[in-house]
């Protein structure tokens, strides 16, 4: 017998766990329509946080769709227009992305989508850590966390590639770093920069400042040195390199990056963005799927939430259409980030591309959602 679900007396309807671009997304969005939300983050906003921090094209889209396009702007974010790859065997490829993508730190977008969560009228918290949950879609859960404990009808995990609430954390080998620089002109490209066991991305943010982001296999990592000598075996990362100086304060490192696809529930708690599965950092995608499965994986809530789909409808559909949406963009993901990290495949591939420029548009496009919207 089904349960009606309205029945349950609960302090919220939804408990969304992780205040990053899910986070906010799915809580703009449910707050919109009037239901009692609560949105928990652990840092304390703003905070720089580990991304390459280049906004691909259909991003555009969706932050007007959340409201915050002309804030994003405002905010300065830089336009970028080209992608550029080289190799450390000097082979390189440029061409134009099919639109205009955007610059933005975290440490700016991040505070922008939690300030118009709470603008929208979801109950934000920040400096607030969720320790465990336990319950499910039937009776409601319950929500143990730093400053209290909650109970919510429904809980949306969006607590990104790593956390301790993460259950099948795989040991991985990857480590990446980020930080902001001057001294270095990276014009409008978003540029990747292969070496022996990882690639480094550059691409210009607000106030003139360029975002450095690289992953790597452990291996690489010598002593706590951010910038490894590994990375200036590439002469045109060497060259950017050689000018650079480190805006204190932006570093943030991370290591055993699991880069592998997640159940879309764990133990009936709906997962959205990096916590289901997260594109490879090659593509610069995962904020644009992070958002894309917030517009998923919320209206289907929001029918279970209404008594108009039963838990297993709401879990199915949430699956089917997620797999629809992504599986073929993970899966042509993970063949570039395996090539590139190796130097001779990579040589080839961007070899390839430079001679054949529809392949590179071919793999640009299919690592990525449609544009509903471009700036130019
Ligand atoms: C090296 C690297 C480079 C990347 N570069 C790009 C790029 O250039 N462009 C792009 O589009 N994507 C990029 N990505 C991917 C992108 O960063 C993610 O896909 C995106 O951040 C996903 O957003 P999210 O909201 O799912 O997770 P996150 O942005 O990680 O947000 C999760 C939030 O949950 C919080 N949290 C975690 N645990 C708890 C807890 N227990 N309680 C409360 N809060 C908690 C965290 O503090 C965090 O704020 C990159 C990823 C990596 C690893």
């Amino acid at each position: 017998m089904a349960i009606n679900n309205s029945e349950v007396l609960m302090q919220y309807d939804a408990v969304i766990i992780g205040a990053g671009l899910a986070g906010c997304s799915a809580a703009i969005q449910m707050a919109a329509t009037g239901v009692r939300v609560l949105l928990l983050e652990q840092s304390r906003y703003p905070v720089h946080k580990l991304c390459g921090e280049f906004l691909s094209v259909e991003v555009t889209a969706a932050f007007e769709r959340l409201g915050i396009l002309e804030s994003v702007q405002t905010a300065g974010a830089s336009s970028i227009r080209r992608a550029y790859l080289t190799t450390k065997n000097g082979k390189s490829f440029h061409h134009p992305l099919p639109g205009t993508a955007l610059g933005l730190s975290r440490y700016r977008l991040d505070a922008i989508l939690f300030e118009r969560s709470i603008q929208m009228g979801a109950e934000c918290r920040d400096g607030v850590t969720v320790k465990s949950v336990t319950g499910n879609l039937q009776t409601g859960f319950e929500v143990v966390t730093s400053q209290g404990i909650f109970t919510s009808r429904t809980v949306l995990g969006a607590y990104g590639k790593k956390s301790a609430l993460s259950s099948q954390l795989k040991r991985s080998p990857f480590v990446a770093f980020k930080a902001h620089y001057t001294g270095v002109q990276v014009s409008d490209a978003i540029e990747l920069h292969a070496f022996d066991g990882g690639y480094c991305g550059l691409s210009a943010i607000e106030s003139g400042q360029v975002n450095l982001c690289w992953i790597g296999h452990e291996r690489i990592l010598q002593g706590n040195r951010s910038l490894p000598p590994g990375l200036y075996t590439n002469p045109v990362l060497a060259d950017r390199l050689s000018t650079m100086q480190r805006v204190p304060g932006s570093l943030h490192g991370l290591s055993q990056i699991s880069l592998a696809i997640k159940p879309k529930f764990q133990q009936d708690v709906c997962q959205i963005g990096d916590t289901a599965g997260m594109i490879m950092p090659l593509c610069g995608d995962g904020m644009a799927m992070a958002l894309r499965s917030t517009e998923l994986a919320i209206p289907l809530a929001l029918a279970f939430l209404d008594g108009k789909l039963s838990a297993p409808e709401f879990k199915y559909c949430y699956a089917v259409a997620w797999n629809r949406e992504f599986w073929r963009r993970l899966r042509v993901g993970k063949l570039m980030h395996d090539a590139f990290i190796h130097p001779s495949v990579a040589d080839w591939g961007v070899d390839l591309c430079d001679r054949l420029p529809a392949i590179g548009a071919w793999i640009i496009q299919a690592t990525r959602g449609r544009a509903t919207l471009t700036l130019d």
